[in-house]
């Protein structure tokens, strides 16, 4: 599964830590939401203070985590990071917000997936640095103040679309991450094979960021498999060559679809004329969940123009037809 990677396991976690850019300056593409960030960061640091609420939106893989641990270096303060479905209960969220240091990060990604009370508690403590919680139980229970430090939130998510309007209002810089062109990709893969002390040429770095989706998560995948293969092949350098089998063999096509792109596709073209088809159906169709579908197949192909989305669900386009070598006039 290259595109969840749901089999990573703990050294490959280590691999991709080992990958992340520290700094903006290392951080590569996205240029426009980096010049914004680095006077939004310059300006808080002259004035000494905290960084302004950040919301991050995009597909997954994008480098949202990356981005706000670079911009806790680039403020020099700390990060704590934590998800949405983690904090279950405003006690959590508390805990949290209690180990701060004044000007600290703390990083929600899935912030979409925060419970309502939760959320509701950080109104307060984003725009006036403070939450008020009940103690003690019956009888006994009161309110109390209890104020914070400043501190910057980062959420991230793959679907604004999901915040509520009071909540996303609260951020102050609110940046959308985009899929990231082939240029930007090659370079990604030349700065990860040179962390892993392995050579590639430039064409075949440029294969792998080809055929990436967009994505320096995918990209860094596929260069550890590649790499895999070209040490049993016994080849020093990977070239086009090498990539281009090594991919075939782990079912990524040409336009870097996988097998469930495929899958999609092929679905919505044989057993429904090219849609248009719902979300629902598709997902029972391929067995993926909804929001999978949603968040990780459907951005992409939507993207390079293989399916559309209309106000009954989703077609595929005269490309998504001829990519899958099926007759255009089938087309309605
Ligand atoms: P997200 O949080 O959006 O799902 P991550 O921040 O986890 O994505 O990024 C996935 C991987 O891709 C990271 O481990 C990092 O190595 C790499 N990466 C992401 N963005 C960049 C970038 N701009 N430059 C270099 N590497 C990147």
């Amino acid at each position: 599964r290259i595109i969840s990677g749901d089999s990573e396991g703990q050294a490959e976690e280590s691999l991709e830590k080992s990958l992340r850019p520290q700094y903006l300056s290392e951080y590569i593409g996205q240029s426009d939401l980096k010049k914004e960030l680095s006077v939004y960061i310059k300006a808080a640091k002259q004035r000494e203070e905290s960084l302004d609420h950040v919301l991050l939106y995009g597909p997954p893989g994008l480098g949202k985590t990356t981005l706000a641990m670079v911009i806790a270096n680039e403020m020099e303060v700390g990060i704590k990071t934590t998800s949405g479905p983690a904090i279950e209960k405003p006690g959590d969220l508390v805990a949290l917000l209690n180990e701060l240091q004044p000007g600290d990060i703390l990083f929600i990604d899935e912030i979409h997936r925060l419970p309502k009370m939760v959320e509701e508690m950080l109104y307060s403590a984003m725009e006036d640095f403070y939450v008020d919680i009940v103690v003690g139980q019956g009888p006994t229970a009161h309110p109390v103040h209890f104020p914070l430090p400043p501190f910057t939130l980062i959420g991230a998510t793959t679907r604004a679309g999901l915040l509520s309007a009071p909540f996303r209002d609260r951020f102050g810089i609110v940046e959308h991450m985009k899929y990231y062109d082939t240029d930007d990709l090659q370079d990604i893969v030349i700065r990860s094979a040179d962390i892993f002390n392995t050579k590639i040429y430039d064409q075949g770095a440029h294969e792998i960021a080809r055929r990436s989706r967009g994505t320096p998560r995918i990209a860094n995948r596929l260069l550890k498999r590649v790499r895999d293969f070209a040490q049993v092949s016994e080849k020093d350098n990977i070239d086009v060559e090498i990539v281009d089998k090594a991919l075939k063999m782990l079912g990524v096509d040409d336009r870097g679809l996988d097998a469930t792109d495929i899958k999609l596709l092929k679905t919505m073209i044989e057993y429904y004329n090219g849609g248009p088809v719902g979300l629902a159906t598709l997902a029972a169709n391929v067995g993926e969940e909804t929001d999978t579908i949603e968040e990780m197949y459907e951005p992409y192909l939507l993207q390079i123009g293989f399916i559309k989305r209309t106000a009954r669900g989703r077609v595929v386009t005269a490309d998504g037809y001829e990519h899958l070598h099926y007759p255009i006039n089938d087309l309605k």
